[in-house]
């Protein structure tokens, strides 16, 4: 069966969150299903530089959404890729999405249409020869392509699945760029791509596409309630039936405690946690201390529940704890953070964005806190588990579903694995940090915990079988 990956972002070419992860995991995982997945990215300066020598052009347009672009087909990052090379649209420098101001490209709308238009072209018609039989698109930069697929010849060659992997994130563009984007004004209605008198190219993806998936159980029942829908709940209601969540793993041999390079302490068990910890805390200033480090590694916004963590900070050192953050976002947050570790010295902060330190910082933490308002899946608890970094989480989405809570019958019954609390407020994680430091003080506790935590499976082998399933099952039916 053969695949083609659409999306914005890629391991290792491009990353700015955990979709990159998912997008570049994907495809290694699924060839043990028998699945031969091409991944579709955008030309920025970063994929064209990872695009091996010997790449081929294997489909070209004049006139792509305002200049001429073409698909490079070769391999990069160990992956077999499919590159738009389209400078008017990609051959920029920094962040994927956002000019050095820090505001959207003007023209995301095209970028990304273009994109899916593509990605249609390739399903409908083939590039050089190979021609998927399953779209799978990421998000809304992917969104517009079963649009586009309809209206071409060859368009009911390939089904096509749509995977969320943060609804908040929309696609969203003034109605009268409907012409600009190619898209057909019979489709500029509330059962197609409008989306309260805009155009969203990730509703069209969800009204669209074959099928639909998000990236955990969780979240994919929590997507169809006004709570986390964002407006697209009762869409998502209506289309229930075709949507699965499927949970992320991680790469178990790039976050892999027993091999990973960047430590000061290489360790299979929890007994190597003292010398990575005894490292982090002087890379980070801190001193010892009789309660927990507790970790973060996480983009710095409202989602990721950063004030709730800045509000209860005090219940954590009141108890002897300590927090180690690595993170960048929102100026608020950051000024807010920095603030408190000149008032605490227990609390140390690195501002930026850091693959090599975010290792260090999981390997030395005791505890890793996400306690997110929303969490389509999160990957930082999970990286957490396999480094015996107990988890304390919000009870949401893959968090709900990855983590298992240190309650009292789990407890008997020796299946815990970390600390979970609801509703997402200061009250209840201030509690929840109060129970992790209870399990802290008790060793024998605490190291069962470390131990169940690093046995629970997090790679890909499941949701790669999973996925091979949605696949399979979109093929039968077509
Ligand atoms: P999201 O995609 O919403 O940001 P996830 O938990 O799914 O959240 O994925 C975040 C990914 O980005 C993880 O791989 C995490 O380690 C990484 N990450 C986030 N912030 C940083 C940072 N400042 N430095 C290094 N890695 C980071």
């Amino acid at each position: 069966m053969q695949v083609l990956s659409v999306a914005s972002e890629c391991v290792p070419l491009v990353k700015t969150g955990g979709l990159a992860d998912v997008v570049g995991a994907l495809p290694g995982a699924l060839k043990a299903e028998g699945v031969d997945m091409a991944v579709l990215l955008p030309g920025y300066p970063a994929v064209m530089a990872g695009l091996g020598a010997g790449a081929q052009e294997v489909l070209a347009e004049e006139d792509l959404f305002g200049g001429p672009g073409r698909v490079l087909r070769g391999t990069g990052g160990g992956l077999d890729l499919m590159v738009l090379d389209a400078p008017h649209l990609f051959d920029r420098p920094g962040s994927p999405y956002l000019g050095a101001d820090g505001r959207d490209w003007p023209d995301n709308a095209e970028r990304y249409a273009a994109l899916g238009w593509i990605a249609a072209r390739i399903a409908a018609q083939g590039a050089a020869g190979w021609q998927p039989d399953i779209l799978h698109l990421h998000d809304w930069q992917a969104g517009l392509a079963p649009v586009y697929l309809r209206g071409m010849e060859g368009g009911g060659h390939a089904r096509t699945i749509l995977t969320i992997h943060n609804i908040a994130f929309q696609g969203l563009t003034p109605a009268n760029r409907l012409d600009a984007l190619r898209l057909p004004s019979a489709v500029f209605h509330p059962e197609g791509v409008e989306y309260y008198g805009q155009i969203s190219a990730l509703k069209a993806g969800l009204v669209f596409a074959d099928r639909l998936s998000t990236v955990s159980p969780t979240y994919a029942t929590e997507l169809t309630t006004p709570a986390f829908g964002m407006g697209l709940d009762g869409l998502l209601s209506a289309r229930a039936a075709d949507l699965s969540g499927i949970l992320n793993g991680i790469d178990d041999a790039v976050w892999d405690p027993a091999a990973d390079a960047d430590l000061a302490t290489r360790y299979k068990t929890p007994r190597g946690k003292a010398a990575n910890r005894a490292a982090l805390r002087a890379e980070f200033g801190l001193a010892d201390a009789p309660g927990p480090l507790c970790v973060i590694v996480s983009r710095l916004t409202e989602q990721k529940g950063i004030d709730l963590v800045l509000d209860t900070l005090p219940s954590l050192l009141e108890r002897g704890g300590q927090l180690a953050l690595l993170g960048s976002g929102d100026a608020q947050y950051e000024e807010a953070l920095r603030r408190a570790a000149d008032a605490n010295p227990g609390v140390a902060v690195r501002i930026g964005y850091d693959e090599a330190l975010s290792h260090r910082v999981i390997a030395g933490g005791d505890a890793i806190l996400v306690p997110s308002r929303f969490e389509p899946c999160g990957l930082t608890q999970l990286y957490g588990l396999r480094y015996g970094t107990i988890p304390l989480v919000a009870r949401t989405g893959g968090l709900a579903d990855t983590v298992i809570d240190a309650n009292p019958a789990a407890l008997r019954a020796g299946v815990a694995t970390g600390v979970q609390f609801a509703p997402v407020n200061d009250d209840a994680l201030a509690h929840a940090m109060s129970r992790l430091c209870d399990l802290f003080a008790e060793p024998a506790v605490w190291t069962k915990l470390q131990r169940n935590a690093m046995k629970q499976p997090v790679g890909w082998a499941t949701a790669a079988a999973e996925y091979a399933a949605l696949y399979r099952g979109l093929e039968q039916a077509s």
